[in-house]
């Protein structure tokens, strides 16, 4: 039989993994990346049990979290560094990890499979009858175009699928740096504690045995704090307790504004869009990156099981979109106390980290066990 050929616009979480995926199944891939190399946010990111269970379905898992902490508790702090709540992961797995890590995984995986990446590509459009556009003007034909270009998806967007892109009140600028040598001593997993301060949270996350990650969260009408290199004064004055912690940061950072899409479907013909650039969301229970990999798996699990395009990616959505809305409203909903008054917002962030139903509803996604693993 002909092999049958995808054409993926983006290197990221979402098309790194379709790559694995669709060429562990047969296909001939081809990923077009824009950026000179593969190169990710200087952070780190949380991946849960989901997550790993599609790390470990490609043949990714172990190089990804090599010295990655098992990230086993979570504290929320008030200003005045009182415990709000603390959530222990039990009975599943949660690292915190260097995105680079976890991108040079999934690339290593690809190109073993066969996987041509090519840089320096920059993806422009894509027709329903599966054509990718280049922005130097070649189109090359496909069985499969796979968007898998990020939040301000071109391919999304040729083809008039977005419905709604809510910017949202609040952004964050992340960064690494190294850990002392206290830190480097503690062997037994990480304690990740985020502290708020009016709008402001500071999010602390070892995240390998040398790196620290920082997320620094605010509203994004806030120019002070969002500005990078981070203004070390102003965020000393708002966390006064954390002085140590804010002067080992240094110059570099990136600043996102947290967004919100739908999409009205998640394919068009034979393109499929997957990831951010379907169902980007603020990171509040740190499952963007989870739920970009799990729509890249199950996408392939879906067009091996159903040999028309069309109707494998109909029922592909129509699978697996929930689950994701799910973990999009759970994150906007809980992002909402940012702007509440502080007692109010502590109250709230109180009830969410005791309520045995809150509970389940934000870890549902961590626990479900992905289509093809
Ligand atoms: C502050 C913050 C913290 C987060 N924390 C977590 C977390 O702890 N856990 C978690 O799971 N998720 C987290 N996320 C979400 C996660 O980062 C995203 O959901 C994830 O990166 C989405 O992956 P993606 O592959 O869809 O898109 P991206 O990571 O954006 O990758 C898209 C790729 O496509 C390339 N590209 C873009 N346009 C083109 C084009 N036209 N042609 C060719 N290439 C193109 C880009 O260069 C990039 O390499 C966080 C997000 C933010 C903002």
């Amino acid at each position: 039989m002909r092999k049958r050929h995808a054409e993926i616009a983006g290197a990221g979480f979402a098309g790194l993994t379709a790559a694995c995926a669709l060429a562990q199944r047969g296909w001939s891939v081809r990923v077009h990346e824009r950026a000179d190399r593969l190169r990710t946010t200087g952070a780190g990111i949380y991946i849960y049990e989901n997550g790993l269970r599609v790390l470990e379905a490609v043949g990714a898992y172990d190089v990804a979290v090599k010295g990655a902490p098992f990230a086993h508790t979570r504290e929320v702090r008030d200003g005045r560094n009182r415990l709000i709540s603390v959530h222990r992961w039990t009975g599943s797995r949660v690292f915190s990890i260097v995105r680079q890590n976890v991108i040079n995984a999934l690339a290593a995986v690809a190109t073993r499979a066969g996987v041509d990446i090519v840089t320096d590509s920059l993806a422009a459009g894509a027709t329903p009858d599966g054509e990718l556009m280049l922005a130097d003007g070649r189109k090359l034909k496909a069985d499969l175009v796979v968007g898998a270009d990020g939040s301000n998806s071109r391919l999304r967007d040729s083809l008039g699928l977005l419905a709604k892109r809510k910017y949202l009140v609040d952004g964050c600028t992340r960064l690494l740096t190294d850990k002392t040598p206290e830190e480097m001593a503690v062997t037994d997993g990480a304690k990740t504690v985020e502290y708020w301060s009016g709008t402001r949270r500071v999010l602390y996350t070892p995240c390998s045995e040398t790196d620290l990650y920082i997320a620094l969260t605010m509203l994004d009408s806030d120019a002070v704090a969002k500005a990078v290199p981070v203004r070390k004064d102003d965020w000393k004055r708002a966390f006064p307790r954390l002085e140590p912690l804010i002067d080992r940061i240094g110059d570099q950072g990136r600043y996102d504004r947290f967004d919100l899409i739908k999409l009205k479907r998640w394919s068009a013909g034979r393109v499929a869009i997957v990831g951010d650039a379907a169902h980007a969301l603020p990171p509040n229970i740190g499952q963007g990156g989870g739920c970009a990999m799990m729509n890249a798996l199950s996408l392939a699990v879906y067009l091996e099981r159903e040999n028309d395009v069309a109707a494998a990616l109909t029922t592909w959505e129509r699978n697996e979109r929930p689950l994701t809305e799910h973990t999009q409203r759970i994150s906007h909903i809980l992002g909402l106390p940012t702007t509440w008054p502080p007692v109010l917002r502590a109250a709230a962030l109180g009830i969410a980290g005791r309520s045995q139903w809150l509970i389940r509803q934000r870890t549902r996604t961590a626990l479900h066990r992905p289509t093809g693993t």
